[in-house]
């Protein structure tokens, strides 16, 4: 007799790669949900967010890092970089993403992390679809010299051309595991980090310069009510920011931006939560929130 509990694989995969080479689509394409925020902005993703996508014999626990950031400039930045180093830590298969269009990074501190470590990786060279395949070969074969035992895996996320092939490649270097999550869950995070998230999607969508990486959202409540039209979420929001000019330019003439900000947060959140939304927006100066240990703790940088 064949004991299925004894066949089934499960891991923990960790995608790295510098900002912007596609982490954060592939995820949301290989887990098919809006996992984690995607812009076209550097250093979006700030925590590591797990995706999970399980199937009859196997369950895959994918996080999404932060791009690592070489100075760490601000507490949150270290932060972030620990993250990084936190999901070295407890890996199975590390996926490794690269940007066909940009340069190869020889000596990036992440390969050289890559290969001294006994996990076994995946290379994802992402983006194909900007690039000839003939112009890859190179890379390719240079890649075998430096990282012998790797499989390498040519795709674009965004397109998801491939990914399927890559699904079967993580497949084969997974150990036999238990079920850790039930297998209908998607992510072990809870809704209300995802509104968060979502509004800080927007303002990274509607505000310019600095103000989109001094800014920090806290769902402060988040309550299932009745209305006359059926079921309604209430969310209460704040928006931290670092100086009293910054939060002039949230609010903008007479509440106008902030009046925007809020009607496209809620027709995201509304998606995503198939629900009708009342969400509520307010503004705070918090000079150091990046410096502040309880505030990060609280936006969850920090355990
Ligand atoms: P991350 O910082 O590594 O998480 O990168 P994102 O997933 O946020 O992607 C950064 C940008 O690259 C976004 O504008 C994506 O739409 C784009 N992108 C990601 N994958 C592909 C791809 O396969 N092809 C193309 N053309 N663009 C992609
Ligand atoms: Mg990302």
């Amino acid at each position: 007799m064949v004991n299925e509990e004894s066949k089934h694989k499960s891991g923990f995969v960790s995608i790295l790669g510098e900002p912007n080479v596609g982490k954060s689509t592939l995820m949301n394409a290989l887990v098919g949900e809006r996992m984690s925020i995607i812009t076209r902005k550097p250093q979006t993703t700030r925590h590591r967010i797990v995706g999970i996508l399980s199937g009859d014999d196997f369950q895959i626990v994918f996080s999404d890092t932060p791009g690592y950031v070489i100075d760490p400039a601000y507490k949150m930045h270290e932060s972030m970089n620990r993250f990084v180093h936190q999901s070295y830590d407890d890996a199975d298969v590390f996926l490794y993403v690269l940007d066909l269009t940009k340069p190869f990074q020889e000596d990036h501190p992440i390969l050289e992390k890559l290969r001294g470590s006994q996990v076994p990786v995946v290379v994802v060279l992402n983006k194909k679809d900007l690039v000839e395949e003939s112009t890859t070969q190179q890379l390719r074969d240079h890649l075998k010299t430096i990282l012998p035992s790797a499989t390498v895996c040519m795709i674009s996320a965004l397109h998801q051309t491939n990914t399927q092939e890559l699904l079967e490649a993580i497949h084969q270097l997974l150990p036999l595991g238990p079920v850790y999550y039930p297998k209908d869950q998607l992510t072990d995070r809870p809704e209300r980090f995802f509104v968060s998230e979502i509004i800080r999607e927007q303002i990274l969508e509607l505000y310019h310069d600095e103000i989109p990486y001094s800014v920090e959202v806290a769902v402060e409540s988040f309550k299932e009510d009745e209305s006359r039209k059926g079921p309604l979420i209430r969310i209460r929001a704040l928006i931290f920011v670092m100086r009293k000019s910054q939060k002039a330019i949230i609010i903008g003439k007479g509440g106008s931006a902030i009046k925007e900000l809020g009607i496209r947060s809620r027709k995201e959140i509304e998606t995503f939560l198939d629900s009708h939304t009342f969400l509520e927006l307010h503004v705070k100066v918090k000079e150091n929130w990046r410096d502040d240990e309880r505030l990060l703790k609280h936006f969850g940088y920090k355990k």
